[in-house]
């Protein structure tokens, strides 16, 4: 249930309505909304200071074509951090009046949705769904976390560092529940996506947050490792790795003080059973979307299908036609279904999964050959079982498992023996089965015969548990009293 009363400042606004990528005009309209920017310079630099950087200056490259560079940054040095950590400042603004500047920024995102979405696709390879679905993520966590301020203090100066694979949503949703409790926020975004980051960063400003209040720090491990170790910050929230999460976590108990929060979000090694009851049309449907969507670069994709092997060949015969299908390149192009990969390190780390995998013979099949570029074919791979995953390889690579109907609750094991517990799919017409396997898997969103992406701000929050994350889940009712100082109680006589 969502909150209610004396912190509801206003009444809840339905989520975005997003676009109707079926209607001609609409997709015209976005066509031309982000036409104007197809070859526009962006530039990003330390709290967003008018000063250029002409010596620090990199170049942002275009994933998908990287003779394109959509702009540039000037990642922070040390006296920018120094200067942010001294200069940042909570916000004082009574919460009514925090909550109605991010529904103006809200509004904001909403009107400037050409440029974000130019931005989305030449700096992060976003397709035209997945800018869509991004843009009105970002936008209900300003309005969701607006309309459910709780009535505490804030904890001081929030330290926020958010992933390149969702550079605008998860971006705007940390700082915008760290800025609707009154904290004082340093960004770092990713250093592959520092300019959505920034134009983000903007358009708060121009809705009314401070900018003392609010910084952006681009810049890699080295920025990072500076806001997550200095005893002025009082919380840290984080999307990104498991690995990152567990740095952060050390740097903060040696320099911190005792308590202070850190809000993670990190990986997933995410299963899906389908038994022989489910409806293939859907199960392939929910599975091509789950694992390849977003070239299977996000935290909660499909990484692991266990079928039954009394339907396994027919299933896997209908899903790699179905693979077969996705048009793979440019994520400009409407008909593009899945985009390039982020970078070079990237396809490096799953070419050499699929290289491993296609030397013990375990590809299933070659199903197409990608473009020239960081991209990677849609890849199935067999394997035993979850436990031969060694990691999360983060693109559209799905391994698959056949697994025997009296096997079930082994399976089940296997997958809670990972470790993590972020997403989990299940495609069943049993409802006894949906009980005892929803109780069952340590997950922290499971989804039920459809796909396991895309969790809905207020009413899916999202997040895991175990290795997948620390909660509370974002989007959620509890996730912004992480973001406050514990109560203060007063008593009178
Ligand atoms: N919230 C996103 C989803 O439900 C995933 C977030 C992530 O990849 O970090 O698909």
């Amino acid at each position: 249930p969502l909150p209610t009363g004396p912190e509801m400042f206003q009444p809840e606004r339905p989520n975005s309505k997003g676009f109707d990528l079926q209607h001609t005009p609409t997709l015209d309209r976005i066509d031309a909304a982000r036409d104007a920017f197809r070859a526009h310079h962006w530039y990003a630099q330390p709290l967003l200071s008018d000063d250029a950087h002409p010596d620090t200056d990199e170049p942002v490259t275009n994933p998908a074509h990287p003779q394109d560079h959509p702009g540039a940054v000037a990642p922070a040095s040390a006296q920018d951090v120094e200067l942010a950590l001294a200069s940042a400042s909570s916000w004082n603004a009574p919460a009514a009046q925090r909550a109605q500047i991010l529904n103006a920024a809200a509004d904001l995102y909403e009107a400037h949705y050409g440029e974000l979405f130019a931005l989305l696709a030449r700096e992060a390879g976003k397709s035209i769904p997945d800018a869509v679905a991004e843009l009105r993520e970002a936008v209900d966590f300003l309005r969701y976390y607006a309309a459910n301020i709780p009535a505490a203090n804030p904890a001081g100066t929030f330290t926020c560092i958010s992933p390149w694979n969702f550079p605008l949503a998860i971006f705007t949703g940390q700082i915008s529940a760290a800025l609707a409790t009154g904290n004082a926020v340093l960004a770092k975004p990713a250093p592959q996506t520092p300019l959505v980051a920034h134009r983000a960063v903007q358009l708060l400003h121009e809705a009314g947050v401070p900018r003392d209040v609010l910084q952006l720090l681009p810049g890699g491990p080295s920025v990072g490792a500076a806001l997550t170790s200095d005893p002025r910050v009082s919380g840290v929230a984080f999307t990104g790795s498991t690995a990152t999460a567990q740095k952060i976590r050390a740097a903060m108990a040696e320099n911190l003080k005792p308590g202070t929060p850190l809000i993670a979000e990190t990986g997933g090694l995410n299963a899906m059973i389908v038994d022989s009851t489910a409806l293939p049309e859907q199960a392939v449907q929910s599975i091509i979307e789950s694992a390849f969507q977003s070239a299977g670069q996000r935290c909660s994709a499909l990484r692991c299908l266990y079928v039954q092997e009394d339907i396994a060949d027919d299933l896997l015969t209908m899903l790699t036609g179905a693979i077969k299908a996705l048009q793979i390149g440019d994520p400009w192009l409407l008909s593009t279904d899945c985009g390039p990969v982020i970078d070079h390190g990237a396809l490096q780390g799953i070419a050499d999964h699929i290289g491993q995998a296609r030397a013990e013979g375990r590809v299933l099949k070659e199903l197409s050959t990608p473009p020239e570029g960081t991209f990677i074919a849609p890849t199935l791979i067999e394997i035993p079982g979850i436990s031969a995953l060694e990691r999360e390889v983060f693109g559209p690579v799905l391994h698959v498992v056949r697994f025997k109907a009296a096997e079930i609750d082994q399976v089940i094991a296997d997958i809670n023996a990972t470790g993590y517990g972020l997403t989990f799919g299940l495609h069943t017409r049993i409802d006894d089965r949906v009980q005892h396997i929803t109780e069952a898997v340590h997950a922290g969103n499971i989804y039920v015969n459809r796909n396991q992406i895309g969790a809905i701000v207020g009413s899916q929050p999202f997040g895991g548990e175990g290795l997948s994350g620390t909660g509370p889940k974002a989007g959620g009712p509890n996730y912004m009293t992480r973001f406050c100082a514990p109560d203060r109680q007063y008593s009178a006589a």
